[in-house]
């Protein structure tokens, strides 16, 4: 196991919210663990850690996150295993791909000491918190804002590095319907695809409210250079199942690279699975279908796990409807392979997990 030597300073809480939580009903993301951990960066050096009651923090209105969105999280996981135990899914895979994100929105990198250090001590404290039901997790949420005081266009010499945690159900309980988009791009070449930054998610939000009144959940995107080829689904990675080959496109900047993604990926080889990472147009993906050989469509990532997408609006007048999930042969194997990693039912082959206790 890994240690962090990092000096927190604590103020606790004197009597847990646990109570007034229903735990039959946890929704996502709309209650709050008893604590969070709070990093200050100032010209140059990190000021200061501590873990403090979760609560609503003050910041001055001119305030650089807010005008001119350096802003960035992260979204991982931690499980009850099946021995009460607590652990992490590959964190330091989350922990490297902040400080990608970081360094393109020019921030200064999260050491490593700080980011783990504070998480595995906030969750240490808030352990209680982490529900342990089939699908249920408790949900962290990292992230990471300029806080300079500054109206004029520069990056910041101030920073908060921020981590609080909700328990959690399972993000979609049905398989989803989703809307092919050829409106709206959501990343471009040299562009912030790769980033798990604010803007990215608020550029994203119309195209969704649309589909949405078309009753569909969510959206397919499409790349913006020939609107032809998929790129993500919503705010997961794609995968197609045609002719009993699993396909997914290639990250290369506009994607966000997964770490959900990239198991599935590890895990469907190990499966003995026919794995191809190539790009995927929609044409061919319309075409596999009219010829029967489209079997499975689902999006990955941490929130959703692996989520089944039943129906694809590929136009007006055309929906690509598949078959029934329960009786799919890739999906439901590979999410029931990932589940049980991630709460130690079966072993971990992958050193995928990180214990904390
Ligand atoms: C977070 C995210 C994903 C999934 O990443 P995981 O590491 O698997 O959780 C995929 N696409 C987008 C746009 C995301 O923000």
């Amino acid at each position: 196991m890994l240690t962090y030597s990092i000096d927190i300073k604590k103020s606790l809480i004197s009597k847990s919210k646990i109570k007034e939580v229903d735990f039959k009903d946890l929704g996502f993301g709309k209650y709050f663990a008893d604590h969070m951990f709070v990093a200050k960066y100032k010209e140059g050096e990190w000021i200061s850690t501590e873990i403090l009651p979760y609560g609503d923090i003050l910041v001055s209105p001119a305030m650089s996150a807010l005008h001119y969105g350096q802003t960035i999280f992260e979204g991982m996981k931690a499980y009850r295993n099946v021995e009460g135990g607590i652990q992490l899914f590959r964190p330091l895979k989350n922990w490297r791909r902040m400080n990608t994100s970081a360094e393109r929105l020019a921030m200064p990198p999260v050491p490593e000491e700080i980011f783990m250090g504070g998480l595995i001590e906030l969750l240490k404290i808030d352990h209680q918190w982490i529900p342990s039901g089939e699908g249920e997790s408790l949900y962290i949420r990292p992230f990471y804002i300029a806080s300079d005081t500054f109206v004029g266009m520069r990056p910041s010499n101030e920073y908060l590095f921020i981590i609080f945690t909700c328990p959690v159900s399972a993000y979609y309980a049905n398989p989803v319907k989703v809307k092919l988009e050829k409106n709206f791009i959501r990343a471009t070449p040299g562009g912030v695809g790769y980033v798990k930054m604010g803007g990215n998610y608020a550029r994203s939000m119309l195209a969704t409210e649309l589909a949405k009144r078309e009753g569909y959940d969510n959206v397919i995107w499409i790349d913006s250079q020939e609107y032809r080829y998929v790129e993500e689904c919503g705010t997961m990675n794609i995968f197609f199942v045609i002719n009993d080959t699993i396909i997914t496109p290639p990250t290369s900047g506009t994607i966000l690279e997964g770490i959900t993604r990239e198991s599935v990926i590890e895990l469907a080889q190990d499966l003995g699975f026919n794995v191809e990472i190539r790009r995927l147009s929609k044409e061919e993906i319309l075409e596999s279908y009219q010829q029967g050989k489209l079997q499975e469509c689902f999006g990955t990532g941490t929130a959703a796990s692996i989520s089944p997408i039943i129906k694809i609006g590929y136009d007006e007048n055309i929906d690509i409807q598949l078959d029934d999930p329960k009786n799919w042969k890739y999906a439901p194997q590979l999410q029931k392979t990932l589940n049980a990693i991630r709460i130690s039912a079966i072993p971990d082959r992958f050193h995928w997990i990180f214990p904390i206790s």
